[in-house]
C-alpha cells in the first residue's frame, strides 16, 4: 500500500508551487510576449514551467516516480525557441532558483512515464490553456491512477475564487486547491499556501424546484452545445448553463456551485485525455457527484493515455445524473 498521506502533501507541495509559478507567468504576459515574439507563448511558458515544478517536487519528495503528462520538452529543445527556453527558465526559477537549462529539460521529461505500470501520476501542467489565455479559469491537475482508477487527485486553480457569490469569469487574486483520496473525501485549501489547514468539503445537494446549473466548456469544438440544450429541455426542469474553461468545472460541481458538469462529444472519435479528468473526476466524484461518460460507464483510465473505451462526462449528484444519462438515451446521443 503505498503511503497516502506522504503522497497527497508531496501532490499538495507540486501543484501549489506550480500555480505559483503559473500566476507568476500570468503576471507579466506582456514581457513574456516581447521575448518571444510570440503571443500565444506565455500559456507555453507557463506549461512547461509548471511541468518541471511538478515533476522536480515529485522526484524531491517521493524519489523515481512514474509521471505521466502532457508535455515534452522537444519543443523546447529546437534552436527556433531559445527565447521560449529561456523564459520557461526564468520562471521555473522562480521556485527552484538552482535551476539549470539542462536540469529543467531533463525534469519535463519525466513526464515521458509509462502508462502500463500499475500505479502512476498523470499530469495537465495548465489545463485550460485558452482560460489562462484569457485570465479566467484554468487548472493545474495531478492525479494518481492505480488499477485504472484515479485514487488521488489534486487541482490547482489559480483563478477561482473561494467565495461561491464571485463571479466565475474573474480572476481571484489567492486562488482554490482542492484534494481528495478515494473513499476519504474532498479537501478545500488556498491554492498559494501548502502549509493552511484544509477544510473539508461538504457537498449541498441540489433542491428539487430550484434551477439545474450545468457546467460546460467555453470552447464549443470541446462540448456539443446544440445537445446541451435538447437534453435540458428534455428534463423539463429549470436549468442554467454556466460556461468555463478547464477542470475547474468538476471543482465548481464538487462544491456545490453548480449541479452537473456536462461534456458531449463533438466529433466522432474524439478520445478524451486522462490527464483531462483524472484530478477532476476523483474530486468530483469523492463530494458525492458521480462521474460517468455519456453512456453512464465509470471512467477506465487503463487503455494508455487516452480514455478509449469512454465517450463524453456526465458528473452531477445522483438524481440529476439519472436524469442526464436518461436524457442522452433517449436522444440517441453518442450513438453514431
Ligand atoms: P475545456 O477547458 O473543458 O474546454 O477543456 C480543455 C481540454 O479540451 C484540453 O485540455 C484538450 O485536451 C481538450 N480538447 C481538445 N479538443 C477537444 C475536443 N474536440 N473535444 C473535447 N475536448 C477537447
Ligand atoms: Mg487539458
Amino acid at each position: 500500500m503505498p503511503d497516502y498521506s506522504k503522497l497527497i502533501d508531496a501532490g499538495r507541495e507540486a501543484v501549489t508551487l506550480a500555480s505559483t509559478v503559473c500566476r507568476q507567468v500570468q503576471a507579466s504576459l506582456d514581457d513574456v510576449r516581447a521575448i518571444t515574439k510570440d503571443d500565444k507563448s506565455p500559456v507555453t511558458v507557463a506549461d512547461f514551467a509548471s511541468q518541471a515544478i511538478v515533476a522536480y517536487v515529485l522526484r524531491e519528495r517521493l524519489g523515481d516516480v512514474i509521471l505521466v503528462a502532457e508535455e515534452a520538452s522537444a519543443f523546447l529543445r529546437e534552436d527556433d525557441h531559445a527565447a521560449h527556453l529561456e523564459a520557461t527558465l526564468a520562471a521555473v526559477r522562480e521556485v527552484w532558483p538552482e535551476a539549470t537549462a539542462d536540469e529543467m529539460l531533463e525534469v519535463i521529461d519525466i513526464g515521458a512515464g509509462d502508462t502500463s505500470h500499475h500505479s502512476f501520476w498523470t499530469l495537465d501542467p495548465i489545463d485550460g490553456t485558452k482560460g489562462f489565455l484569457r485570465n479566467q479559469q484554468y487548472a493545474v491537475a495531478l492525479g494518481f491512477i492505480e488499477n485504472g482508477a484515479p485514487t488521488i487527485g489534486v487541482m490547482g486553480c489559480p483563478n477561482l475564487p473561494k467565495d461561491l457569490s464571485e463571479p466565475l469569469d474573474e480572476p481571484d487574486p489567492n486562488g482554490c486547491l482542492y484534494f481528495g483520496m478515494h473513499n476519504e473525501g474532498v479537501y478545500e485549501a488556498p491554492c498559494d499556501d501548502a502549509t493552511a489547514d484544509p477544510i473539508r468539503l461538504t457537498r449541498l445537494d441540489h433542491e428539487k424546484g430550484d434551477p439545474i446549473l450545468v457546467c460546460a466548456s467555453v470552447e464549443k469544438a470541446h462540448s456539443n452545445v446544440s445537445d446541451t440544450d435538447r437534453i435540458l429541455e428534455i428534463i423539463g426542469e429549470e436549468s442554467d448553463l454556466v460556461r468555463l474553461d478547464s477542470q475547474a468545472k468538476y471543482a465548481v460541481v464538487a462544491r456545490g456551485q453548480a449541479d452537473a458538469y456536462l461534456r458531449l462529444p463533438t466529433r466522432k472519435g474524439y478520445v478524451e485525455r486522462i490527464w483531462d479528468h483524472a484530478a477532476g473526476a476523483l474530486i468530483a466524484g469523492e463530494s458525492g457527484a458521480p462521474v460517468t461518460d455519456i453512456n453512464g460507464n465509470a471512467l477506465d483510465f487503463s487503455h494508455g493515455r487516452g480514455l478509449e473505451k469512454n465517450k463524453g462526462i456526465v458528473s452531477a449528484p445522483p438524481r440529476i445524473h439519472g436524469l442526464l444519462i436518461g436524457a442522452i438515451r433517449e436522444l440517441g446521443i453518442g450513438q453514431d
